[in-house]
């Protein structure tokens, strides 16, 4: 917890596995009170917040598919009783789904657009209405190198983070007059089970072009997410902060 003042709370979506997994434990770990937002895998997000617990802090799993605005509403309705305030979101609950365009389902475009765009607008809308009230309070969007970088396959995938990218800088600038600060992390390859999913024929290739010469680990990821979103960062809003170990130089 950074010295002077009241506990801090913290919104973090598809915290049950991976980077959003990291993020809230190092939210905890940091003095936050934690929303661990997960869509099915309830035994895991209970296991986040245990951790949490234990580590001195405050943590409630909310489940809520963060595509559907009703139960985004609630999600925000369940986390704000039960914390008083929100004075962080994380943006974190994405899908990948590889496609050559040629071969494109539509299915894949709209569960990709669903969640890796609706849904962080539905959650960044619920959050700011609550941080407006505060004039105070932070957004940290987590997007992807794949947004900066032409990876064959992405196409729908990173048009879902150039997106992120936008609503992160216009949001900012919407958002500034009321004290709240909007910031993006692009992570590279991070060691998760979205990673796993990779070929691991491909996934050596991939650690070739990475300058750092290995993927990320989540917790690198996270502690981005705090520095971001702490006060040392209080002058820094509307930036896409890349974590790639080189790869996009
Ligand atoms: P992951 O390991 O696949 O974990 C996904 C998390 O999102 C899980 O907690 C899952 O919950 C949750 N989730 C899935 N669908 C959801 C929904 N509809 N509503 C709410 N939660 C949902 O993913 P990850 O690798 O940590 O990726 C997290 C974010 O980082 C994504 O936005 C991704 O695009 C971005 N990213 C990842 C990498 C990487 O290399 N891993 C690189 C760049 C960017 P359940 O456990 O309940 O299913």
């Amino acid at each position: 917890m950074e010295n002077n003042q009241e506990v801090k709370t913290a919104l973090v979506t598809g915290a049950s596995r991976g980077i959003g997994r990291a993020c809230a434990i190092a939210l905890g770990k940091a003095g936050y009170k934690v929303g661990v937002n997960y869509n099915s895998n309830e035994a895991a997000a209970q296991e986040v917040v245990k951790i949490i617990e234990e580590a001195g802090s405050e943590a409630i799993a909310i489940k809520a598919n963060a595509a559907d605005l009703k139960e985004v509403q609630d999600m925000m309705r369940t986390f704000v009783k039960t914390f008083g305030k929100i004075d962080l979101l994380v943006n974190n609950a994405g899908i990948v789904k590889d496609e050559y365009v040629m071969m494109m389902n539509p299915d894949t475009i709209n569960m990709c657009l669903d969640l890796n765009i609706k849904g962080y607008l539905y959650c960044s809308q619920q959050a700011a209405v609550k941080m407006f009230s505060k004039k105070k309070g932070c957004i940290v969007n987590v997007s992807s190198v794949s947004s900066v970088l032409a990876v064959p396959g992405q196409s729908v995938y990173s048009s879902t983070k150039g997106a992120v990218n936008s609503m992160t800088a216009t949001m900012a600038k919407e958002l500034a007059p009321y004290g709240i600060r909007v910031n993006a992390v692009a992570p590279g390859f991070i060691a998760t089970e979205m990673i796993e999913a990779i070929p691991e024929e491909k996934r050596e290739q991939y650690i070739k072009d990475i300058p750092l010469g290995r993927f990320g680990t989540a917790e690198e990821v996270a502690n981005a997410v705090v520095m971001l979103a702490s006060d040392a960062c209080s002058y820094v809003t509307g930036q896409v902060l890349v974590l790639d170990g080189g790869l996009s130089l």
